[in-house]
C-alpha cells in the first residue's frame, strides 16, 4: 500500500473521530436541535451515532417467550449523522470542536478547542 492509499484510509477512518460512546453532546440540527444528551453508539463506518433519547423510533415487536422478549412497542434511538452533534467539554462545559493532540506515547488524545483540556481520560 502506497503512502497516498494509507492517507486515504486514515481519512476514511477519521470521519467519526470527534465523538465517542458516552460523550455528552449537543444536537446541532434537526427537531432536537439544542438538546443535550449522551452518545450510546458510534458507527464509524457510516459516520453515524445513536444519541440517548434523540430520534427515537417505535418498533412493533412480536413476543418471543423462549428469549424472554415481551411483545409490544419497543422504542429505540435511530442513527443520526455524526456531524449533527458536537461534544460538550467535560472541563469547561461548553459545546466545542475537538482537537487531536499527539501524546508522548504517540497516541492521539482529544482536546477541547475552547479551554484546551484533554477530553479523553487515559
Ligand atoms: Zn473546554
Amino acid at each position: 500500500m502506497g503512502l497516498k492509499a494509507i492517507a486515504e484510509k486514515v481519512k476514511e477512518n477519521a470521519r467519526v473521530e470527534h465523538v465517542k460512546k458516552n460523550d455528552r453532546v449537543v444536537l446541532l440540527a434537526g427537531s432536537s436541535k439544542g438538546k443535550q444528551s449522551r452518545i450510546i453508539e458510534v458507527n464509524k463506518r457510516n459516520g453515524k451515532v445513536r444519541v440517548e433519547g434523540i430520534s427515537v423510533v417505535k418498533r412493533h415487536s412480536k413476543p418471543n417467550p423462549t428469549r424472554g422478549v415481551q411483545g409490544g412497542i419497543v422504542e429505540k434511538e435511530a442513527f443520526i449523522d455524526a456531524s449533527n452533534v458536537q461534544v460538550i467539554c467535560p472541563s469547561c462545559g461548553k459545546p466545542t470542536r475537538v482537537a487531536h493532540n499527539e501524546q508522548s506515547d504517540g497516541k492521539r488524545a482529544r482536546a477541547c478547542k475552547k479551554c484546551g483540556a484533554t477530553i479523553d481520560k487515559r
